[in-house]
């Protein structure tokens, strides 16, 4: 069994980590006080080749794999969240999952270049008002209307489509079976077609430096080339994207509870009280271990659903167990985090308080916990999680 990284990963581990102490880090209390995309971060990134590390060569991508944007994203993480999810949305959801591993070859060969050098930012569309953790329940309709699609509908919450930068965004819509079925289908869709509107960023709790806005369809007509799969795979595109989404939402927490647990665990040694640090009492250091321990249980999860995705195994339930693991673990940490610091925790100026409310994001988003629950359940109810052996071939 091999727990190294290779030296390809680690030495990125090692730039990112610098990077994010160096680059991010200092300037991320002011970012998220603006609320405002940190447009010249993002093309420092591109610059670095780190948008789109999983992505092959030829199309200017990093060529390594899907490790190596949970590494970004988790380190990353530890400094902005708001723009490591941005960052983790475009590069190894739309841009590796979707366009890469799902996309025909003239979609790679238009989208990924651009996606690569940052031209475009990628997007998830799916989540309407009325239908968030039931997909199924999207109304956003399809047609066929001569060589064209026609989109109609309302997509909230969506992440990236309403950056400060050219859009392309995966969108899920039903369509007519014919039968007076419905079926679904998925479209790459670029946010400067006619018809599109994107409302004004929507105000959240945290992540204030990535955006979530509104996106509505009015008879938007797209070229048949748009269609991802075929028409009815809309679905399993989207499932499929989620397990990959669900796997980065563990990098996120993970990177979220490594920021939240240095800054608890410097405060710690600094921080004096009855005439020694504070690191000192066991009460404290009990918090510290606890806190470390499961940030180190949640990356061993993280990396182990990756390891099957990059083997081209099927991760749903593996996802989901990342996901649920390290969203929970790191809402205990970001307030044990804030424990530490006392009632300076709380007060905004220390900026420990954010990585609690940006977690709160990855909570939520991309599949709250009853669900992840639901399909790791479902999966076990089928007999299909087995021994729970870690190994790449689990089943
Ligand atoms: C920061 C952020 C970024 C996002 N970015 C995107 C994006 O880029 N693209 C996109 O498409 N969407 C995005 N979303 C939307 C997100 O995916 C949805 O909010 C999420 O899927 C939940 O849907 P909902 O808000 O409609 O909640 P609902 O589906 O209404 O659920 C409300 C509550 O009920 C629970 N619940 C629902 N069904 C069941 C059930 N069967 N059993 C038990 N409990 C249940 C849920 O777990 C949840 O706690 C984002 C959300 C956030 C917060």
């Amino acid at each position: 069994m091999e727990f190294n990284l290779s030296e390809e990963h680690r030495l990125l581990q090692r730039s990112v980590r610098d990077f994010a102490r160096r680059e991010v880090a200092p300037h991320a209390q002011e970012i998220e006080r603006n609320g405002e995309f940190p447009l010249d971060l993002f093309r420092a990134v591109t610059k670095l080749g780190w948008l789109g590390a999983a992505i092959p060569t030829e199309y200017g991508g990093g060529g390594l794999d899907l490790l190596a944007d949970f590494i970004i994203a988790e380190e990353l993480a530890t400094a902005l969240p708001g723009f490591a999810m941005d960052c983790m949305v475009h590069s190894g959801v739309i841009g590796y999952k979707v366009i890469y591993r799902m996309g025909t070859d003239d979609q790679r060969k238009e989208y990924l270049p651009r996606f690569t050098r940052g031209e475009v930012i990628g997007a998830i569309v799916m989540t309407e008002p009325d239908a968030g953790s039931d997909v199924r329940g999207v109304k956003t309709t399809a047609a066929v209307d001569g060589d064209d699609y026609v989109l109609n509908g309302r997509k909230t919450l969506i992440t990236n489509f309403g950056a400060p930068l050219p859009s392309v965004g995966m969108v899920l819509a039903g369509m007519s079976n014919g039968d007076g079925d419905r079926k679904y289908s998925a479209f790459l869709v670029e946010k400067d077609t006619p018809g599109i509107s994107v409302s004004d960023p929507i105000e959240m709790s945290g992540m204030k430096s990535s955006y979530q806005n509104e996106v509505t369809f009015d008879d938007v007509h797209i070229p048949k080339g748009a269609l991802l799969g075929k028409e009815g795979d809309g679905l399993k595109m989207a499932l499929a994207s989620i397990d990959v989404d669900r796997i980065l939402c563990c990098a996120l927490s993970t990177g979220i509870a490594r920021g939240a647990y240095e800054r608890a665990q410097a405060y710690s040694r600094q921080r004096e009280a009855f005439g020694q640090p504070i690191g000192d009492f066991q009460a404290v250091q009990i918090m510290l271990a606890e806190m470390a321990t499961k940030i180190t249980a949640s990356k061993l999860l993280g990396y182990y659903a990756t390891s099957l995705e990059v083997a081209g195994q099927r991760c749903t339930s593996e996802a989901a167990m990342a996901k649920l693991f390290a969203t929970t673990m790191a809402q205990y940490v970001t307030e044990h985090a804030m424990h530490i610091h006392g009632g300076w925790g709380y007060t905004v100026e220390v900026g420990v308080e954010r990585f609690y409310r940006d977690n709160m994001a990855v909570v939520l988003g991309g599949g709250a916990a009853e669900i992840l629950q639901l399909a790791i359940g479902k999966a076990s109810a089928a007999g299909a999680l087995g021994s729970l052996d870690i190994s790449s071939n689990p089943n």
